[in-house]
C-alpha cells in the first residue's frame, strides 16, 4: 500500500499540515502522531460445521486526554491495525471538534460477516468482547457500531460485558437497541448530522439544497439515512452504491424502494429497474452532480481521480474518504470539502447523549436529541467555516485547528505523567 493510501499515514500527514498551520509545539505534534495503546487479539471460534477458525481483532486508544475513548467497531475482511489506528486518531479530533468530553478509540475484526451464520457472528462478538474487556468500560472506552456492526452486535457486547462484570452495564457501548438503554435518534444520527451541516453550508453559499443533485457512495447506515432524508425533502439523488455496484438514473432514484431492498441483505446489483444503469464505484465518484457524499470506506478520492471529481460540495459521511493529495487538488478546483470529523460527527454526538442517558438512567425524547445535535454540530460548523475564511484554508485544516488546539491545551494542562 502506498503512503498516500495508508490511512494512518494519511492521519499523520493531516496532523503535520495543521501543526504547520498553527505553529504547534513539535513535542505535541509527535505525541498526537502516536496512539496511546493498541491491542491485537486472536478470536478462536468454533464454526457451525465443527471446524475452528481464528480471527484477528483490534482495539486502539489514540487519546484519552480529554475523556474516555470513544469509537466504533468495524467488521471487514480488510481491517488492519493501521486502519484502526487512523480511525481512532480521527475519533479523537472529532470529539474534540464537537467539544465532547471524550477521547478517540476504534476497534475491528478481520472477518467477512456475510460469510458467518448468526450464531457464529454472536460467538465471534462475545469472544472479541471477552478479549478486549480490560480496555473497555463506561469510564475507559465506549465502543459503538461502524461498518457491518449494528445494534444487535452492540447488544451482545453489552450482555457479555455485563455478565463478566456481574452487573448490568448499558454504558459500555452506544448504538444499542432502545429497550436495553439505547437512545432514540442514534441510528439516524450520523445521517442527520450530515443533513444539518449540508443546510449550514448551503446557507453560506446561497444554495437551496432542495434544488441540488446528489450522489451517495455507500448505502448502509450513513448513506441510506442521508439519502432518505434528502429524498423526503424532494432532492434528486442521481446515484447510490453498495459494495456490489453503483446505480445511476438521471431522473432520480426511488430511495424508499431501494432501502426496502437492501434491508433484507440484498445487494444493489440484483435490484431490477430497467431505467437504472449499473456503474462502478469508481464511475460513481466522478459522476457529475452538485453534492457528492462518500459514505463507504477510506481513500475513495485520491490524487488519481481528484481531478475528475465534478461537484460543488463533498460531504464526507465516511471516515477518511479523501487523501491529503486529493484535498489539495479539490481546494484548487474550488470544491468545498466538509471533512469527516465534522460531517459525520452526528453519530458520536448522539452516542454521547446515549452514554449520558445510560449513566443517569433518564431518557430523552427525539425532539430534544435532534435539537441538541443540531446546536452542537452547527456550532462546530460555524466556527470551522469562520476559521477557514479567516485563514484562507480548507474546511478540514480549519476543523483540525480547533480540534488540535483544544487537545494541545488539555495536554498542556495535564502535563506528562510522571
Ligand atoms: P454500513 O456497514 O452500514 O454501510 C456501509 C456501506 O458501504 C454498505 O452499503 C456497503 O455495501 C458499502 N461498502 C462497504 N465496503 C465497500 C467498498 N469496499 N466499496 C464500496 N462500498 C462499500 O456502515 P456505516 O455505518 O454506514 O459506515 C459507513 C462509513 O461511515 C464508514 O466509513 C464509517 O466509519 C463511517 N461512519 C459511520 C458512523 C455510524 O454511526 N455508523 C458514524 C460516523 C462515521
Amino acid at each position: 500500500m502506498t503512503t498516500e493510501l495508508n490511512p494512518f499515514d494519511v492521519a499523520k500527514k493531516q496532523i503535520d499540515i495543521v501543526a504547520k498551520e498553527m505553529g504547534l509545539d513539535p513535542n505535541i505534534r509527535e505525541y498526537l502522531k502516536r496512539v496511546e495503546r493498541s491491542l491485537i487479539v486472536s478470536i478462536p471460534i468454533m464454526m457451525d460445521d465443527g471446524s475452528l477458525k481464528i480471527f484477528e481483532g483490534y482495539r486502539v486508544h489514540h487519546s484519552t486526554v480529554r475523556g474516555p475513548g470513544k469509537g466504533g467497531i468495524r467488521y471487514s475482511p480488510d481491517v488492519n491495525l493501521d486502519e484502526v489506528k487512523a480511525l481512532a486518531t480521527w475519533m479523537t479530533f472529532k470529539c474534540s471538534l464537537l467539544n465532547l468530553p471524550l477521547g478517540g478509540a476504534k476497534g475491528g475484526v478481520r472477518v467477512n460477516p456475510r460469510k458467518l451464520s448468526e450464531r457464529e457472528l454472536e460467538r465471534l462478538t462475545r469472544r472479541y468482547t471477552a478479549e478486549i474487556i480490560n480496555v473497555i468500560g463506561p469510564d475507559i472506552d465506549i465502543p459503538a457500531p461502524d461498518i457491518a456492526t449494528d445494534k444487535k452486535v452492540m447488544s451482545w457486547i453489552m450482555d457479555t460485558y455485563s455478565m463478566q462484570k456481574g452487573r448490568s452495564t448499558p454504558g459500555v457501548v452506544t448504538g444499542k437497541p432502545i429497550e436495553i438503554g439505547g437512545s432514540v435518534g442514534r441510528e439516524q444520527a450520523t445521517g442527520m448530522g450530515i443533513y444539518f451541516v449540508l443546510q449550514g453550508l448551503c446557507e453560506k453559499l446561497n444554495f437551496n439544497y432542495k434544488e441540488l443533485s446528489y450522489v451517495v457512495q455507500g448505502f448502509g447506515n450513513v448513506g441510506g439515512t442521508i439519502a432518505e432524508l434528502l429524498y423526503n425533502d424532494g432532492c434528486k439523488i442521481l446515484a447510490i452504491s453498495d459494495i456490489s455496484t453503483g446505480i445511476f438514473y438521471e431522473g432520480g432514484l426511488d430511495i424508499p424502494k431501494l432501502l426496502e431492498w437492501v434491508k433484507y441483505g440484498n445487494y444493489l446489483k440484483d435490484y431490477k429497474d430497467d431505467r437504472y444503469k449499473l456503474i462502478t464505484n469508481d464511475e460513481l465518484i466522478t459522476s457529475k452532480c452538485d453534492i457528492l457524499i462518500p459514505a463507504a470506506i477510506e481513500n475513495q478520492i485520491a490524487k488519481d481521480n481528484a481531478n475528475n471529481i465534478d461537484c460543488k460540495i463533498i460531504l464526507e459521511g465516511a471516515n477518511g474518504p479523501t487523501t491529503p493529495k486529493a484535498d489539495k487538488i479539490l481546494f484548487k478546483k474550488g470544491i468545498h470539502v466538509v471533512p469527516d470529523i465534522l460531517a459525520n460527527s452526528g453519530g458520536v454526538c448522539v452516542s454521547y447523549f446515549e452514554y449520558i442517558q445510560d449513566i443517569h438512567s433518564y431518557f430523552w425524547k427525539l425532539d430534544r436529541i435532534n435539537k441538541e445535535l443540531k446546536r452542537i454540530i452547527i456550532e462546530a460548523f460555524e466556527e470551522t467555516y469562520r476559521i477557514s475564511q479567516k485563514r484562507k484554508i480548507n474546511l478540514r485544516t480549519a476543523a483540525y485547528v480547533i480540534a488540535v488546539g483544544r487537545l494541545a491545551k488539555a495536554i498542556e494542562l495535564r502535563g506528562f505523567f510522571p
